[in-house]
């Protein structure tokens, strides 16, 4: 029984190095950033105005106050998309809006708000208001300077990033390849959830095919849902040699113990695989298998659905997200204080699922048997409890989350 760390190091040291690929913007949600890109222009691109009012030269209106308002000559309008070619010279202002740019000559953007525009004087503004130099202008680069890193390799492009290439005008962004991952379920007890007839005596719906293909695509995998596999083992190595054919990574659940009914390490094996550990010293999830043959690996998890889920953020999230290059592969944590305390008098690592709520105070999600689904259910985190630990009420704790 291996160390959870040790499986992982194993797991990760055998991923291959990413290949990278070029997709539109639009395709490139939770993509992962292949190289760093460059901005290509200043990010505001030029001076522009951030309200919308007139444009100034502040000078100009130093003494104007409600009492005396100073009066400017109205010398044009520049809309948004418009460019004023000339200067503003002295005592003129310009009529413009937010986004609009700033005319050559102007250090200042007076708010509509603190001008009026005289109906019988049309070429007149009546300033009530003094303006600093520079007020109510964005400067061209204050936000992103030309030639600046704005996506570095490794990052995964969320809505936020993909925003920010898109200001730059970066239509096609350079990411990695993502793996594609058969999931499939073993066990003839399972039956199909999408089929409306009852069910059979001693038959369950299955459930981890559908709780596990959001993780992997959350993670950046491409799901490929097989059909559900009896538990025999032609049928086993039947569609263990499709997948391993069909797909970069193949995630079974079930069929992993030491059952005369477990088929899928003897399949494998079959098949020309090569197991590299069986068993990992966590609670729920020990019974976890990892092997390779050539370029595929088969992740092997419990069958039971809370041991299926912890095992896949465990152990194959990382394995999908190195395989892409992602710079960071660990689990998001949200702090929290213990409301309770929390015992594991076992050997091996406990990952309770526990629920924190808005104030950060973290307690037991409910029942914690790994076929529980309930409590998982309504659980935002696991909590990390070593062995032969207990952790005191009121500990600042680390909860793993996901997406
Ligand atoms: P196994 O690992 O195959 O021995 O399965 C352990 C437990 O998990 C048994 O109670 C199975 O019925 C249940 N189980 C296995 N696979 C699934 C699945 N895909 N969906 C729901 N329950 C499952
Ligand atoms: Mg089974």
């Amino acid at each position: 029984m291996l160390e959870l760390d040790q499986a992982l190091e194993n797991i990760l040291a055998s991923i291959p190095a990413p290949k990278a690929e070029t997709v539109s913007l639009a395709d490139s949600s939770r993509r992962v950033a292949a190289k760093d890109v460059a901005a290509s222009t200043d990010l505001p691109p030029f001076d522009n105005s951030a309200v919308d009012g007139y444009a100034v030269r502040s000078r100009d209106i130093t003494t104007a106050s409600a009492q005396n308002p100073v009066s400017l000559r109205l010398a044009g309008k520049i809309a948004a998309g418009d460019y004023f070619q000339g200067e503003l010279a002295a005592g003129q202002c310009i009529r413009i809006f937010t986004g609009s740019p700033v005319p050559r000559g102007a250090d200042a953007v007076v708010m509509q708000e603190d001008t009026k525009a005289d109906d019988s004087h049309p070429d007149e503004v009546l300033f009530h208001d003094s303006a600093k130099p520079w007020e109510n202008i964005r400067f061209h680069g204050e936000d992103v300077k030309r030639g600046a890193t704005v996506i570095r390799r490794g990052e995964m492009l969320g809505a936020a990033q993909i925003g920010l290439l898109a200001a730059c005008g970066v239509a096609r962004v350079n990411v990695s390849g993502r793996p594609s991952v058969a999931l499939l379920a073993t066990g003839s007890e399972l039956k199909e959830t999408d089929d409306a007839s009852s069910l059979a005596p001693g038959q369950i719906h299955e459930s981890n095919r559908a709780a596990l293909a959001p993780l992997i695509r959350a993670a950046g995998g491409i799901a490929k849902i097989v059909p559900i596999v009896p538990d025999n083992a032609e049928a086993t190595r039947s569609a263990l040699a499709r997948a391993l054919a069909e797909c970069d990574l193949v995630v079974t659940c079930g069929g992993v113990s030491v059952g005369e009914m477990d088929f899928v390490k003897s399949a494998f094996e079959e098949l020309g695989g090569n197991l590299d550990f069986w068993k990992v010293a966590i609670k729920p999830g020990r019974p976890f298998v990892f092997g390779r043959r050539g370029e595929k690996f088969l992740f092997g998890l419990p069958g039971n659905p809370v041991s299926a889920f912890v095992t896949m953020l465990l152990l194959v999230r990382p394995a999908l997200l190195r395989w892409q290059g992602a710079a960071s592969i660990s689990l998001p944590i949200s702090l929290g204080t213990l409301a309770e305390p929390f015992s594991n008098p076992d050997n091996r690592r406990h990952f309770i699922r526990v629920s924190m709520d808005a104030s950060g105070q973290v307690r037991s999600a409910g029942a914690q048997a790994s076929h529980m689904l309930s409590s998982l259910a309504s659980a935002n985190g696991l909590l990390d409890v070593p062995p032969k630990t207990t952790l005191a009420q009121g500990k600042i704790v680390q909860v793993l989350c996901w997406e």
